[in-house]
Formats: C-alpha cells, structure tokens, sequence
C-alpha cells in the first residue's frame, strides 16, 4: 500500500433519502427538545456541530449537551437502522463509488478509508446499507472531534497501524463533496479530490481550487490514473 484514500461518505460514497427524519427523532428522544437538520446546512459539517447549530439556531439551551453524546450516537443509529429497515429512509451507492473501491482495492497500490463527519455508528449504518463498508479500513469519525480539520490525521494513524507502514503525507488524498473537506485536507497537507454529487456545483468546487474536480466518480479508469499520479 503506497497511497492512502480518505474518502468523505455523505454526498461523494453515498446518498441518502428522508435521513433527516431519524436524526430529527434521534434528537428528540436525547435531548428532550424537538429540532430540525432541514434549518441547517450539514454539508461538510461534523454530527456534534450539526446537532449544536440547530440547537444555537434554534435559540434553544439544552442544559449538560455534552454528557449526552453517546446517548445520542447510541439513538441515531437505532433511529436510523429501524427507518432504513422499514424504507421510511434509503441510503444508496452513488454512481461509480462501488467500482471505484473495487478497483482500488484490487490495484494494490491503495488503502481506502474515511474521513466523515458521521458518528462512527452511523458512518457504519450508512456504508453496511450502500454496500460499502467492507471495501473501507475504519477511518476518522464526527465522534472523534467535532473539528473535521482534526479528522485527516486520526484516520492517517489509525490505517497506519492496521497497514503496519508509514504513509506521508504526500500520498494522501481527500475526497469529498464540498469545500469543507477540501480545507481539511488544506490543514493535513493533504491533496484533495472533489466531486460535485453533493449540494455544490462543479464550478463552485472549483472556485475552491482543489487538485481536481469531477462531476461524479463513474469514470473508474480515468480516476484510477489520476489517483496515481496527482
Ligand atoms: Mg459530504
């Protein structure tokens, strides 16, 4: 393994629909107070931000928020289990991403993991659903700092020790779906890859000046020879 693959799962492995029904039930039953993930925008954004902002949005204080975490992770999984069970939610593959990990995986060259803003529950939950978890080594989770830009570097050690080599920097690449995980590559000296199948546009992810901008990821070969050689 001589390159590592940090990939975003929200808007660039997968997409989801009605997922803001768990997590709004997700929030009632921890915290006692109704919100809403539809007031925000969560694009790029860690859980524990997320849930935060809607609270600060919302003018609404919720007294000891942050001895309520596990309690949140703990129902955000069971909510969002049960809808995807039930079809009330669907979380699918995006075009091009389980080909893309297969031929990734296959080329040798590569160790694929992730850098999300997803509780790492959740983050489980999504990928199991999209047919994707088992092509990922665990990566850096919303539940491992609520600062993305402190994610890259969590995810970096975690698959160094399960690869048992050093990986630099340099061989690094971030890819996700919106400006935020472009910076935190920027604060990891990381390169990054973004693709517009989340809420930004092509030209608005290239206004942020990434290595490279793709409108989505089911040019598997093109891909390939461009995460070789960026
Ligand atoms: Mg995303």
């Amino acid at each position: 393994m001589k390159r590592l693959l940090l990939f975003d799962i929200d808007g660039t492995l997968t997409r989801s629909h009605n997922g803001y029904v768990p997590f709004n039930q997700a929030i009632l039953e921890t915290f006692g107070v109704p919100g809403d993930i539809r007031s925000v925008i969560p694009d790029g954004n860690t859980d524990p931000m997320i849930v935060t902002e809607i609270f600060s949005k919302g003018n609404i204080l919720v007294p000891d928020i942050d001895d309520k975490w596990q309690q949140f992770s703990s129902n955000l999984r069971q909510c969002y289990s049960q809808a995807i069970s039930s079809g009330s939610a669907t979380v699918r593959a995006l075009p091009g991403a389980a080909e893309l990990l297969q031929t990734v995986a296959a080329s040798g060259i590569f160790g694929s993991s992730v850098v999300s803003g997803n509780l790492e529950p959740m983050a489980r939950v999504k990928l199991e659903a999209a047919g994707l978890y088992s092509y990922l080594c665990r990566g850096a989770y919303g539940s491992d700092s609520p600062r993305r830009a402190d994610l890259p570097a969590i995810a970096k050690r975690r698959c160094e020790a399960v690869f048992g080599v050093s990986i630099p920097l340099s061989e690094c690449i971030v890819i996700g779906d919106t400006p935020r995980d472009l910076e935190a590559a920027r604060c990891n000296r990381m390169k990054c890859i973004l693709v517009a199948t989340g809420r930004y546009s092509l030209e608005e992810l290239l206004n942020c000046q990434p290595e490279l901008c793709l409108p989505d990821l089911t040019d598997t070969a093109a891909l390939l020879d461009t995460l070789m050689n960026i």
